[in-house]
This record gives C-alpha cells, sequence and structure tokens, in this order.
C-alpha cells in the first residue's frame, strides 16, 4: 500500500506550504488528505482503480489529481519543484517538535544548519538562543524535541506498528499450507509504544512462509533468514520477527513470546514448584521429561493451575495471584460499548458532515453518538458560535430521526488559560454531552494547570475532561499537571475522564486510567474521530482500559441512551 507514503508527501507539501506563507485552506486540504490517506485502511490503488478517490473524505479534486500522478510515477512534480524551491534540510529540522517553519529557515538562514545532528550540535553550544525571538527556553525545548524522536524511533505509537503488523498477518494467512498465526510481544498485549513485531506461525512449508515473508514489498532489508525464524526490517523502521513452530508447540511459543517477561518469570516459579519445566516448546515434567502442554495458551495456564490470562494484562501487576484466585477483572471489550462521545464534523475541523458520521457509526452498532465540534475561540479550526450551536442542534435532530440512531449535540469546550469555559453556563446547560478540553498555553506550570482543568471541573455543566493531560505520541510530551488531583476532583465533582483513543494519543494513559479506576472515577473511552474511518480507534481505547483493568461498570459510555442521559444529567 501505497497510502502512508502519499500521506507523508502531502504532509510535506503542507509544511512547505506554511513555509511559503501560503492560504492556510490549501495548507489544511492537503493535511486534511494525508490524515485521510493514513485512516482509510484500504489500499488507494484499489479506490483509484475504481475512480472513487474524491468520495474519500478530506480529498478534494487537487489532491486526488496528485495521487494519481503519485501512483503512476511513484512522486509528483508539484511537491519535487516545491522542494527544489527551499534550501535542502528545511523539511528534516521541521521534524523536530518545536521547529515551527520559520524557524527552520531561520536556522539555515543564519546557522547552515541542515541535519538534525547539526541542529542538536548548535543547540548544546549555545548558538540558538542568540538567534532573534529564541532563548534559553527555546532552546532546551529543541533539545527535548530532539530527544523525543530519536526515543519515537525506537518505539514507535501502537496506532503505527498495529496496521503493518496486520498487512504481514494477511499476507501470510493468505498461504494455503499456513494453519495457525497469531500476534505476539508487546503487540499482543497492546502496548502504547511498541518496539519490533512478532509472529507465530504453523506450516508444513516453512520455507514457503519464510520466503514470501522475507520479500513482501515493505521488507526494506533482512536481518535473518531460517526454517524457523526470520527477522526483517520495513520499510517504517520498524522490526519485524516470524517464527514457524510445532503445532505441539503453538501456545506455549506464543505463551513465551508475548511477554512480558515478568509475568513470564512468575508463570515459570509456580511451574517450578509443581515440579514442571516451561519454555516456548511446551511444559514438562522435570523427573522424565514428559511433555503435559503446549498445544495451546489455555493449556499452559492449566498445566500451572491458573486461567487463561488476558494478554493486556500480563504485566506482573498482580494479574497472577487475583487469576489464581479466580478473580480476574470482566475486562471491558468493544461489545460493550454503546456509543462514541467525542467526533468533530466539518462544524470544526472534521472531515465530514454529521449524517456521515451518523450513519458510519450506526455500521458500528452504536446507539448512540456525541458531535463534539470545538467551541468559539479555537478560531483556526473553526470554532462552533453559539448562534450556530442552535442550527446544529436542529441538525441533529433531523439526522437523529432519518438515520436511526441518537445524535447528541455536544461541544469539546475549551478550558481557557485562567480556567474558564470558552461558552457561557446557558448555552452550556443546552448541550446533551460536554467535554471540555486544554488546547492553548501547554507551558502552564504544574500549579497553575491543575488549577485551571479542576476549575473547570468545578462547573456543574461539565460531563467529561478530553484527553485529560494533553500528550501526542511521539509529537508532544504531556503537560505539567497533578494527575493525583485531577482524579481527586473528578471524583469530587463526578467528572468523568476520557480514555481518547486516537492512537496518537492513548490519553489517560493505562496507568493513569488504572489510577483513576481504582479510585472510583468514571471513565469515557472516545474516539476523538475527525473522520468516519477513525471510529475505529475505538480498539485502541478498549486497549488502554484493558490494560487498566477496566470492567463496563466503570465505563460510562457502556451505558444505554436512557440511563446514559440520567446520568449527565444527574451530573
Ligand atoms: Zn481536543
Amino acid at each position: 500500500m501505497q497510502n502512508r507514503a502519499i500521506a507523508a508527501m502531502f504532509n510535506d507539501i503542507g509544511d512547505m506550504l506554511e513555509i511559503k506563507e501560503e492560504s492556510p485552506f490549501r495548507i489544511t486540504a492537503y493535511r486534511r488528505a494525508a490524515r485521510a490517506l493514513e485512516d482509510i485502511g484500504e489500499d488507494v490503488a484499489a479506490i483509484a482503480g475504481r475512480g472513487e478517490l474524491l468520495k474519500i473524505p478530506g480529498v478534494g479534486k487537487g489532491t486526488a489529481e496528485k495521487i494519481q500522478e503519485f501512483l503512476q510515477t511513484g512522486t509528483c512534480k508539484y511537491y519535487e519543484e516545491l522542494r527544489g524551491s527551499l534550501p535542502a534540510g528545511i523539511t528534516t529540522l521541521m521534524s523536530v517538535p518545536e521547529v515551527g517553519p520559520k524557524t527552520a529557515m531561520m536556522l539555515n538562514e543564519k546557522l547552515r544548519i541542515t541535519t538534525i545532528e547539526e541542529l542538536e550540535k548548535a543547540a548544546k553550544d549555545g548558538l540558538v538562543r542568540k538567534l532573534p525571538r529564541m532563548g534559553a527556553k527555546t532552546e532546551e525545548n529543541i533539545l527535548k524535541g530532539i530527544a523525543l524522536i530519536r526515543r519515537t524511533k525506537e518505539r514507535q505509537p501502537i496506532g503505527r506498528v498495529l496496521p503493518q503488523a496486520q498487512e504481514i498477518l494477511d499476507t501470510l494467512r493468505g498461504l494455503k499450507d499456513v494453519k495457525e498465526i497469531a500476534l505476539a510481544g508487546s503487540l499482543r498485549r497492546m502496548r502504547e509504544t511498541i518496539g519490533d513485531v512478532d509472529i507465530v506461525v504453523t506450516s508444513a512449508k516453512a520455507d514457503r512462509v519464510m520466503d514470501t515473508f522475507t520479500t513482501m514489498p515493505r521488507v526494506k532489508q533482512v536481518l535473518a533468514k531460517g526454517p524457523t525464524r526470520s527477522s526483517v526490517i520495513l520499510d517504517s523502521g520498524v522490526q519485524a520477527d516470524v517464527r514457524v513452530v510445532e503445532p505441539e508447540s503453538f501456545g506455549a511459543a506464543l505463551q513465551y513470546f508475548t511477554g512480558s517477561k515478568d509475568h513470564n518469570v512468575k508463570v515459570r516459579e509456580r511451574a517450578v514448584r509443581k515440579g514442571l519445566k516451561i519454555n516456548e516448546y511446551g511444559v514438562f515434567r522435570v523427573k522424565d521429561e514428559r511433555r503435559v502442554a503446549g498445544k495451546t495458551e489455555e493449556d499452559v495456564y492449566e498445566a500451572v493451575g491458573l486461567p487463561w490470562i488476558p494478554p493486556e494484562v500480563r504485566e506482573d501487576q498482580g494479574e497472577i495471584e487475583l487469576a489464581d484466585r479466580g478473580k480476574l477483572p470482566n475486562l471491558i471489550s468493544l461489545k460493550d460499548i454503546h456509543g462514541d462521545l467525542q467526533m468533530h464534523t466539518r462544524w470544526s475541523d472534521g472531515s465530514e458532515n454529521v449524517e456521515e458520521m451518523a450513519r458510519a457509526a450506526k455500521e458500528h452498532g452504536y446507539e448512540y453518538i456525541a458531535i463534539t465540534d470545538h467551541s468559539q475561540s479555537l478560531k483556526f479550526v473553526g470554532g462552533v458560535t453559539i448562534d450556530e450551536l442552535r442550527e446544529n442542534a436542529k441538525t441533529c435532530k433531523k439526522v437523529s430521526d432519518k438515520v436511526g440512531i441518537a445524535v447528541l449535540l455536544g461541544t469539546e469546550c475549551d478550558i481557557l488559560p485562567d480556567g474558564r469555559l470558552d461558552y457561557p453556563d446557558e448555552v452550556l446547560k443546552e448541550l446533551a454531552v460536554v467535554v471540555c478540553s486544554v488546547h492553548s498555553r501547554f507551558g502552564m506550570s504544574r500549579e497553575e494547570m491543575t488549577a485551571r482543568i479542576i476549575k473547570a471541573m468545578d462547573n456543574p455543566y461539565v460531563d467529561i475532561i478530553g484527553h485529560p493531560t494533553g500528550r501526542v505520541l511521539g509529537q508532544r510530551d504531556p503537560y505539567e499537571v497533578d494527575m493525583d488531583r485531577l482524579v481527586e476532583a473528578a471524583k469530587r465533582t463526578n467528572t468523568a475522564l476520557e480514555i481518547n483513543a486516537s492512537p496518537d494519543r492513548l490519553d489517560l494513559s493505562d496507568a493513569h486510567a488504572r489510577m483513576a479506576r481504582e479510585r472510583g472515577v468514571r471513565l469515557v473511552i472516545s474516539t476523538d474521530a475527525h473522520s468516519r474511518y477513525e471510529l475505529r480507534f475505538m480498539e485502541y481505547g478498549i486497549a488502554v482500559a484493558r490494560r487498566a483493568w477496566v470492567e463496563p461498570k466503570d465505563v460510562l459510555n457502556t451505558l444505554p441512551l436512557t440511563q446514559l442521559m440520567d446520568h449527565l444529567n444527574a451530573g
């Protein structure tokens, strides 16, 4: 699939147009198209083949033509011309968070910097702070940004890695001799960032599996190729390993390679106490080496006297002790979700209208959705004015009746720097769902930021705090905030905290979600979808919740509509 390559090109075009101070509408058009291509989950070449590029939300006439050109030639003239018109290295420098287009140009002009390494050196030597409009603080932030992208290179956000792993799984599943196949490793445990992809396979024709795997179009480099294990680097920089095992060892290998290490150490200790030995090949009696289990994971756990433990909780955080007593939590799953309480439409920065979102949500089997476009002060994403809200309420009602799903009019209301909200109470009171979030002044002190958010929670019309720490994985660290006090205030004010399921955010994190759950705070799991394709992100939010041992009863949007409304109105 070329989706990601074309998306990267569109993002670059957006960046370059920004440097050239072109119209914000053109810049947004390219970024929207990039986001759409990353989201659709279908090969863009297939869509182009059907002549349906313009049906992709966010793709217009100009971007559709460029997609066609890229599919035919592997690049696009406009892109090459733009690149040619800028000094070398500008877009590289802009990949560092904190370095915008103007800063990149200045670094290049005044210090002749074209690479990340040169930028790091200049910042360490204190040269950056001497430039106009820069200072010691900016210099420090640039160094932090460089550290962040280096960390990200080693571990990538799950939202980037899972689709690549899925592609490998689909390809290998297509081979007729492949019997069983599964993901293992941190990806199966659904950690928020992933180091590499591990896949376990059973097949009578290991050679065929390995030939296919190591020659997939996305493979950039083959690190090792053998009959039982092969290892490659994908074009995204992610390492992927495939192991072919005997059918009688499949469960043992899956358990072994899923980890975590700490979890497996505990499981091995239990085995030892029972006179057993566990490894990737099976469970064996120590006295006569006789195999007692290994074909399935269930067998492996049973052999050590445990029920099967869901991969997301295999972190040695008490799950083995609970399993031993038959008290594992009843983890939430996708089917428990009745609706999605944060999404955006063209009323602000989404790419589709309410009806399109409602229809897609209905296909997900939901009973309700909340439309939560941005509030008035966020002008750069077309925040909704109070007059517009009145019209939007009527539209939601109409769409509800037409599509047959409850469309609640809500807002993602900005929490202003002083903790006031971006709409007056009389307006908030009328809205069915009030999500409040921080989108500005991320650099406040911990004390100020905590007070800002708690002040919002104290407003009786606020139902949910959206993406409570503001982080963007690999791009922006969380703002400084005292999570302990936020959780306490959420409990006191009966405000729900959001697990934002967008794979770039996953905010709350699993650790914070766990903390909130343990203290009896209600959670919501919302996708923050900006197009219908992003409604799928719910699975990532569910994964975070499962890692936090969240049960259906802990989550507001597992409630049927009438109970949800009772809760929101009581709030
Ligand atoms: Zn937001």
